[in-house]
């Protein structure tokens, strides 16, 4: 079939996410990807700047990845994981409690993000309902987004992604965003909420919210945060799917807090951007309270495709080349590169904001209205960027970079100079 004729076939047959039927972006044919390029059918080479939703750390079509799955695909593909197990698996989460944070003892699969985040949720739920306590409060914070399920929808920001779902979702409390400044206030928030004794769980994105706008917050007012909840027997989830594998500079986001979560749902990352796969992390105490001959306490919950050996196969290759001298370094060089930009940044006219860490960098371009997803200028942004061979996908008036760690400096730099020459626009 000639590219003209698959276009059609998509305008007809297929439903992309978060893309309207009508009047939304012709989407790019892409037939081969390596490195931070995409390859496009009419030839063009665009530097993948947000690492294809944020999954792709070591850049596309890696070989060592590759030939993990490969090697896997021809051996054992699938099997059943409920009665069966497999090596790549048990090799999984051997890799993944070694630099998970210590507390860390379990590990329950699942093929995405927000399954991983519904899996945290109900093993939290769970372990107060295996106790016969009538804990039922779930907090989060303000501006979060854990997911397109119903339960990652409940925990996560009212808007337009919720608005048709609204009467179907669960109640949640939030708490103020933690923005600098306002640290006391949400601490004193926070514990008058837990202090009565009901509350199940506090759920979070560790320093950096994602899609609410790549907003971030301090480390010590989460620690505090953490520190309230636990002494309070609050469940901690730790939504780590964007900021796990590297990302914040550092492992996990939670390296950055003394007191660790009680349970984690990572994804993203996890195999390098090559197949889906979703995990869930907890604590002894977490399974401590599975731990019974009550067969009625079981965790009744599981995927077809739960612990898929290839994509345990393309985990484990992706955990090597993370865990490399070469691939932190990278993450180390790339961080540097935007501090040094951010710095240059805050002194730009048509910026409010910047921020970065590890990498992430992220900036609020200034505009009349409000800064929001809805925000009209995202429409100028992702066409200027995708004219010059750069994809971004801004989050309303949220210009972010989030790369591959392959990036070089020369191709990050090109990345910049596409930011500066949009902002200089602005300014004129
Ligand atoms: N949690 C966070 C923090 C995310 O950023 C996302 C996706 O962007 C999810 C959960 C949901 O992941 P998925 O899109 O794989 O379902």
């Amino acid at each position: 079939m000639d590219n003209l004729n698959l276009k059609e076939l998509d305008k007809k047959n297929i439903w992309h996410p978060f893309t309207p039927l009508v009047g939304g972006v012709e989407p790019v044919m892409i037939t081969a990807a390596e490195g931070v390029y995409l390859h496009t059918d009419d030839g063009r080479k665009i530097i993948d700047a947000v690492s294809s939703w944020w999954v792709n750390i070591h850049g596309h079509s890696n070989q060592t990845i590759a030939k993990a799955v490969a090697e896997q695909a021809g051996k054992l593909e699938h099997v059943i994981f409920a009665g069966f197990t497999h090596e790549p698996a048990i090799r999984l989460s051997k890799n993944l409690l070694s630099i998970l944070p210590p507390n860390q003892s379990r590990i329950f699969f699942s093929d995405n993000g927000s399954t991983a985040v519904e899996v945290g949720l109900k093993m939290a739920l769970q372990y107060w309902y295996n106790q016969g306590i009538p804990r039922k409060k779930i907090i989060a914070i303000d501006g979060a987004y854990h997911g397109d399920t119903f339960g990652s929808m409940s925990v996560g920001e009212r808007g337009i992604f919720t608005n048709p779902f609204q009467s179907h979702l669960f109640e949640t409390i939030f708490i103020d965003f933690p923005e600098a400044g306002r640290e006391e206030h949400i601490l004193e928030q926070f514990c008058e909420l837990i202090e009565d004794g009901d509350v199940a769980a506090f759920i979070y994105e560790p320093l950096v919210q994602g899609a609410g706008g790549m907003r971030m917050y301090s480390a010590s007012l989460l620690n505090d945060l953490l520190t309230e909840a636990q002494a309070n027997d609050v469940i901690c989830i730790a939504d780590e799917v964007l900021t796990g594998f590297g990302r914040t500079g550092k492992y996990f986001a939670s390296d950055y807090c003394l007191v660790k979560p009680d349970i984690m749902a990572l994804s993203k990352g996890i195999t390098g951007g090559t197949m889906p796969l979703g995990v869930t992390t907890c604590s002894d105490k977490i399974q401590e309270a599975f731990q019974t001959d009550d067969f009625l306490k079981t965790f009744f919950h599981g995927h077809s495709y739960t612990a898929n050996p290839i994509a345990c196969a393309a985990a484990n290759a992706s955990f090597n080349l993370l865990v490399a001298e070469e691939c932190q370094q990278n993450i180390q060089r790339i961080a540097s590169q935007h501090r040094a930009f951010a710095s240059e940044l805050l002194h730009h006219n048509a910026v409010a904001t910047v921020r970065s860490l590890g990498t992430f960098l992220a900036l609020e371009i200034k505009t009349d209205t409000k800064t929001s997803y809805e925000n009209e200028i995202r429409k100028m942004i992702y066409p200027f960027f995708m004219e010059r061979n750069v994809l971004l996908r801004p989050l309303g008036n949220i210009i972010y970079i989030l790369p591959p760690y392959v990036i070089t400096n020369e191709q990050l730099q090109e990345v910049y100079t596409v930011i500066r020459a949009f902002l200089d626009m602005l300014e004129r």
